[in-house]
């Protein structure tokens, strides 16, 4: 299957990777299940319902004009609509969007939610753009997705390079047009539809799914030394909540290089520099003082510690780095991010005992608060940050008891990564069954 695979989706090296991972898990199942086989669930899986490419064409401050290219690929709606994010980074093309979208349809999933799978988003790159540059793009953008999304059809959410101003802009422009106030897209303000802890919840919710895998080695997080890359939505709240926890984050990290403090992150400060000011970590160092140090490019996993939550993006982590993180004794590695670890790098981790807990069951704090954004909106209620905290770590934990659970039932004991992939595809596969040939 591998090769056919990669013949039906030429140049999309990070879809083959993400599918080759999950049919290795399946193999169990697939050999248990004749009546997978027989109604091709794996064939029509690992083909979307729907791909949407698009123009999106926008005019920079000083009137010239560009072209971007839109994506939203429609996974699969046996379990609800389409959720998941979209991503603005000059790297998207459609295998990421597809490689993103399959992950989704797993992750989704396991939240017990009733929420499909896909993405979707553009090769547009925020950085540097003035706010009225974004919100042309975004208008733009819009235009064209509004046609395929709705309540009931396709909600989208944030990622990489879309936040709460993206989301803003992206909204008004579908209730422009549309002249329907509805909950179309997750992670709105919380004074127009937003959900509490929304922002917070993918990572917050990586932390908790940590703390349940060192539960589960009779440990907690308790004076447990982190480090955490990227300095983005997932980073920041991974921090903020390792910090709460009693834990010591002591690094972040960009696409220029990454900051050590000794002391651990001040959150306030890099919450400031990052979310108000849209700055670089490189400034967290200056204005820190002395327990920091910015240290350009490198590698943010060469700083020992016991516990890593990669928070960026995909294959950040690989073979050298899980090495090293091996060598300076980690006990855990949990994914904010999405596929951050390469798969090289998640055999050497899983070879030495560390506890590995894959992006799909760790980083679906996210999605699973979107979806009670969701029911929020439906009943046009708006819940306490207490109310939503609580239902985000009773979901989390469900989580990491139903990934463990079903490796152990599949004879791979403490395979986070086999336990989540059956787990999820499980779910899926018997809806799709349930709904015929579709
Ligand atoms: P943000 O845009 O808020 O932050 C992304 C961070 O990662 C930035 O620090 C960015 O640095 C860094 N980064 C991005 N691309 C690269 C790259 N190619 N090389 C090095 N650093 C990079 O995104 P999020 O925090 O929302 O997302 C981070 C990860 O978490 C992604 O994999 C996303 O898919 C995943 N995720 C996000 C969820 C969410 O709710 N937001 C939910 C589940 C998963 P720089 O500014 O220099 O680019």
């Amino acid at each position: 299957m591998r090769a056919e695979i990669e013949h039906r989706n030429p140049a999309q090296p990070e879809f083959h990777q993400a599918v080759h991972e999950v049919l290795e898990s399946l193999a169990p199942v697939l050999a248990a299940r004749e009546d997978y086989a027989q109604a091709a669930i794996v064939e029509r899986l690992l083909e979307p319902e729907r791909q949407v490419l698009f123009r999106v064409p926008w005019q920079d401050d000083r009137g010239k004009v560009h072209v971007n290219r839109g994506f939203r690929v429609e996974f699969n709606s046996a379990l609800g609509p389409y959720k998941g994010g979209l991503r603005f980074h000059p790297s998207v093309n459609l295998g990421i969007v597809k490689f993103l979208g399959f992950e989704q349809i797993f992750k989704n999933a396991l939240t017990g939610l009733g929420i499909g799978g896909g993405k979707g988003g553009s090769d547009f790159d925020p950085h540097g753009r003035s706010d009225s540059e974004v919100m042309r793009f975004c208008q733009s953008f819009m235009t064209e997705l509004q046609r395929h999304i709705g309540e009931h059809t396709d909600v989208p959410a944030g990622d990489i390079g879309v936040g709460g101003r993206e989301i803003g802009y992206l909204f008004g422009q579908y209730r422009r047009i549309t002249n329907r106030w509805e909950g179309v897209l997750t992670g709105k303000g919380r004074s127009w539809g937003g959900s509490a802890i929304r922002p917070e919840a993918t990572g917050y919710g990586n932390v908790y799914f940590a703390a349940e895998m060192l539960h589960r080695r009779g440990e907690d997080l308790q004076g447990q030394t982190a480090v955490v890359s990227g300095s983005g939505n997932v980073a920041i709240y991974t921090i903020e909540k390792l910090k709460a926890l009693g834990a010591n984050p002591l690094t972040c990290s960009d696409s220029g290089g990454y900051v050590v403090d000794d002391k651990g992150i001040d959150v306030d400060l890099l919450k400031q520099i990052k979310e108000v000011e849209r700055g670089r970590v490189s400034e967290y160092a200056t204005r820190r003082g002395g327990s920091a140090r910015y240290v350009a490019g490198g590698s943010v996993w060469d700083v020992p510690a016991d516990i890593a939550l990669p928070s960026a993006t995909q294959n950040e982590l690989g073979a050298d780095a899980a090495t090293t993180l091996i060598r300076n004794g980690v006990k855990a590695v949990s994914e904010g991010a999405n596929m951050p670890t390469t798969p090289e790098a998640v055999d050497l981790l899983t070879a030495a005992g560390v506890a590995f807990g894959p992006g799909k069951a760790a980083n679906a704090g996210g999605v699973a608060v979107s979806a009670l954004e969701m029911s929020q909106n439906a009943a046009r209620d708006t819940w306490t940050p207490a109310r939503v905290e609580e239902e985000l770590l009773r979901i989390m934990r469900d989580i990491h008891h139903t990934c463990y659970e079903t490796a152990e039932r599949y004879g791979a004991p403490g395979d986070y990564v086999a336990g989540a992939n059956i787990a999820g595809f499980e779910r899926v596969a018997d809806a799709m069954l349930a709904q015929g040939v579709i």
